[in-house]
């Protein structure tokens, strides 16, 4: 057994202390013969700190495509070549699609706006849009709208907006490469008014960018000093049209190196499969990330790919015995 899974047994299982950032980088740097230990590790830390519930989350495009910002991943900047224009959602597809959501026995429902941060016209779009939805369906709602102003924070709190969506998207060494329009900084702003408030901080980002391995190890400890409720967790799908549509997908073993070390990073976290999971791991890695130390995922689309069938997930969360977190546990 590796040193670092020795370490990690007693300091992260035992005691629930998450590794620093030396302890991520020597996970990340495994041999193979030693990933399927670290996640069996990771899966035991989960099943030690968060239990075997799975956090079943929606998400919906209340504004798609021509943000002015250029995060070079991303299809919904209106500064690329990428096919996503701009387009509003209206109040009653919102709150169709919460009902849909609702229906798969999800507990969350994401509202997801690509902008920089919110203008008045899409304030009011939530304003609306949010107490549509409590009239009409049992589910908590959560936001992702860029960044945020003091007011617009207190804002979403009134409306009962619960939980907080702003992704650091990659370590703060790296992130000028992929993002030029705004800094680290001014998104590490927002998600200090979030906690502040009171609403629960969802913050992760994308790995697969070009950081190297020692930058993925400095994002999961910078993640982990901020301790976000949730982490989600992204490979970068290539999209064409971007500045990094040429990029190569994660190596499906990287991956799954750091779905241990950042769960070893952070053991009391949801840490959340986000995008990018089919076409790095396969339908296979699914059922790994699950029992590798995954305690949350996206059911249907994303914002901008396709994801696999609700059912599908559903299927293998019974299959695992993992249970849905009932929205009772959550309220
Ligand atoms: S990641 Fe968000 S802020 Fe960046 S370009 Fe895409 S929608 Fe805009």
């Amino acid at each position: 057994m590796p040193e670092i899974l020795d370490l990690a047994r007693n300091q992260v299982l035992e005691r629930g202390v998450g590794l620093d950032e030396e302890g991520v980088l020597a996970v990340l740097r495994l041999p193979d013969e030693h990933i399927s230990g670290a996640l069996q590790l990771a899966h035991e830390v989960r099943m030690r700190w968060c239990g075997p519930e799975v956090e079943v989350e929606g998400i919906v495009s209340l504004k798609t495509g021509g943000c002015p910002e250029d995060c070079h991943f991303c299809s919904q900047s209106g500064l690329f070549t990428s096919p996503v224009r701009s387009v509003w959602l209206d109040i009653p597809s919102l709150v169709e699609a919460a009902k849909q959501t609702a229906a798969t026995g999800a507990t969350e429902f994401c509202i997801v706006a690509a902008v920089r941060g919110p203008d008045e016209r899409l304030m009011k779009q939530m304003r609306e849009g949010v107490a549509a939805i409590k009239a009409a369906v049992d589910i908590q709602v959560a936001a992702s709208l860029g960044m945020l102003s003091q007011s617009q924070v207190d804002e979403l709190v009134e409306m009962g907006v619960h939980r907080y969506n702003h992704n650091l998207e990659t370590c703060r060494s790296y992130f000028a490469n992929v993002v030029t329009t705004h800094t680290w900084e001014e998104r590490w702003d927002t998600l200090r008014m979030v906690r502040d408030s009171g609403m629960e901080v969802c913050c992760g980002g994308i790995l697969g960018l070009g950081e190297s391995i020692e930058q993925r190890a400095e994002f999961a400890a910078q993640l982990a000093a901020l301790d976000p409720h949730e982490v989600p967790l992204n490979f970068l799908n290539p999209r064409p049209g971007t500045p990094l549509g040429d990029r190569p997908v994660v190596d499906g073993k990287d991956a799954l190196r750091a779905i241990a070390a950042f769960r070893l990073a952070m053991p009391r976290t949801i840490l959340r499969y986000a995008g990018g999971r089919e076409i790095t791991l396969g339908d296979l890695g699914t059922r790994d990330g699950l029992l590798g130390g995954i305690n949350a995922v996206i059911v249907g689309n994303y914002l901008t790919t396709l994801g696999r069938p609700a059912e599908e997930d559903l299927a293998l969360l019974d299959d695992l015995k993992m249970p849905v977190k009932a929205l009772s546990a959550t309220l």
